[in-house]
């Protein structure tokens, strides 16, 4: 037998028959742990690894976490941040999709055994948090929202809508492309600037399915501008007898003085939308969902469309949304609420801890809304080079942190971080920050 430590790769059954993989057969599967093996014995073979180190290799080589995905804190002071996923959803939530996740009573009464309702109790929170709605209905995003509203209401039809108001909602998606792809014809109106009520009342015709108000969320125009308000667009449809949309986008259900001029659910249904849609991982902080508010029979015929089959959502959106509506202040609505004082004394422990500065910084509400709206706090200074180590932590045991950089220095801002991850951020800051 050759004394070549390459020649004595273990067999593959009997390391996967080693008791201190055990519990990793049992939470990787016998292939995954299989297939971490095969790339160790493959070492082996090359010389890199001892035979006797198979064991601690293929532990070692096993993904840490479930999926792919990697926890971050979010340490750019943007509250809506779109690459990190939007809005965390609250503890209650996260709770809410784990009791979800098995065999659950989503279309079940339990009292009699027969089938029930779907989502009914969704609903019923999403009604509560906006009494001005008569009915409500849940998809799967806030495109999927407009897409089933404009198809309902006006496939093969037009949409009016302000030429100021075909705004590009990221990653090329646009929403004048996304409408016309349900089949219905966009009736422009009025130019980029200005919109004007007679704008809209000469484009109605006997050919109008609805006429749609698109709140531009990420971007503002400013200087020689005018449109036309949901009030009276409102006033026009009834008039003329044509449902008015309104996307607002955001999610916010009512009024937030932190965003003067956002657009919220309650109000644009008070002022005379017969429908809203919006999302549910923007400003309102809850899992990916698309929502829909307003007259009751028009929220009937949308959800009765073929198509509403197709944009449902799934048993653990229909959770989270619902703790999210009924349970305490959302993370995003903390993040957002925050001022620099309440922020000052985490940011200052943080910075003496470090040996390092505070500087005064402006968060950003980011892809959930507020284009011009500044939030006033504080980020503990580092240099530019520990942003990407901060990314990227050679310790795997250390937490992955996204700070921002600007004016050539890397910023931590606690904005977005509960005080509870204080610690962990201290860590992965003293990991980067090493000589
Ligand atoms: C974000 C946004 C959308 C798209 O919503 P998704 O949930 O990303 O599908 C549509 N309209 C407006 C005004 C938005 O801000």
């Amino acid at each position: 037998m050759s004394q070549d430590p390459r020649r004595r790769v273990p067999r593959t059954d009997a390391v996967l028959d080693d008791p201190r993989l055990a519990d990793a057969v049992e939470r990787h599967g016998r292939e995954g742990v299989k297939s971490a093996i095969r790339g160790v014995q493959d070492r082996v073979r090359g010389g890199e690894v001892a035979p006797d180190q198979v064991v601690d290799e293929v532990l070692a080589a096993l993904p840490r976490r479930a999926s792919s995905m990697t926890p971050v804190l979010n340490a750019t002071g943007v509250v809506i941040h779109t690459n990190l996923g939007r809005a965390p959803v609250s503890p209650m939530a996260i709770e809410a999709m784990v009791d979800a996740a098995g065999y659950v009573d989503v279309e079940l009464d339990l009292a009699t055994g027969a089938r029930g309702g779907r989502g009914t109790d969704t609903l019923a929170a999403l009604l509560a948090a906006v009494p001005d709605a008569q009915a409500a209905h849940v998809v799967g995003n806030g495109a999927a929202a407009l897409v089933l509203a404009t198809t309902a209401l006006a496939a093969r039809r037009d949409v009016v809508v302000s030429r100021g108001e075909m705004v590009e909602i990221g990653d090329g998606f646009r929403l004048p492309d996304l409408i016309a792809s349900t089949g219905a014809r966009l009736r422009e109106v009025g130019t980029t600037n200005r919109t004007h009520l007679a704008d809209y009342a000469e484009a109605i015709g006997p050919d109008t399915g609805c006429i749609l108000k698109v709140h531009p969320s990420n971007f503002l125009v400013s200087g020689f501008t005018s449109s036309v308000d949901v009030a009276e667009l409102g006033r026009l449809g009834r008039e003329r007898d044509v449902p008015v949309v309104m996307d607002i986008g955001s999610g916010l259900l009512t009024p937030d003085p932190v965003l003067p001029g956002e657009p919220d659910a309650s109000t644009s249904l008070r002022a005379g939308a017969d429908l809203v849609t919006a999302s549910g991982d923007k400003l309102l902080g809850g899992p990916q969902a698309g929502l829909i508010l307003g007259r009751a029979d028009l929220v009937q015929r949308l959800r009765r469309h073929p198509l509403a089959r197709a944009l449902r959502v799934d048993k653990l959106t229909l959770a989270a949304l619902e703790a999210t509506l009924r349970g305490p202040a959302t993370p995003t609505v903390a993040a957002l609420h925050a001022t620099a004082e309440d922020l000052l004394p985490r940011t200052r422990a943080l910075a003496e801890h470090l040996g390092r500065e505070v500087v005064a910084v402006e968060g950003r509400v980011g892809g959930g809304g507020g284009p011009g709206v500044a939030l006033p706090g504080w980020a503990v200074e580092v240099p530019v080079d520990a942003v990407a180590r901060l990314r990227q932590p050679t310790d795997p045991a250390v937490s992955v942190v996204l700070a921002r950089v600007d004016g050539g220095r890397g910023l931590v801002d606690l904005r977005c971080i509960p005080a509870s991850a204080d610690e962990t951020l201290l860590a992965s800051l003293r990991h980067a920050l090493q000589p």
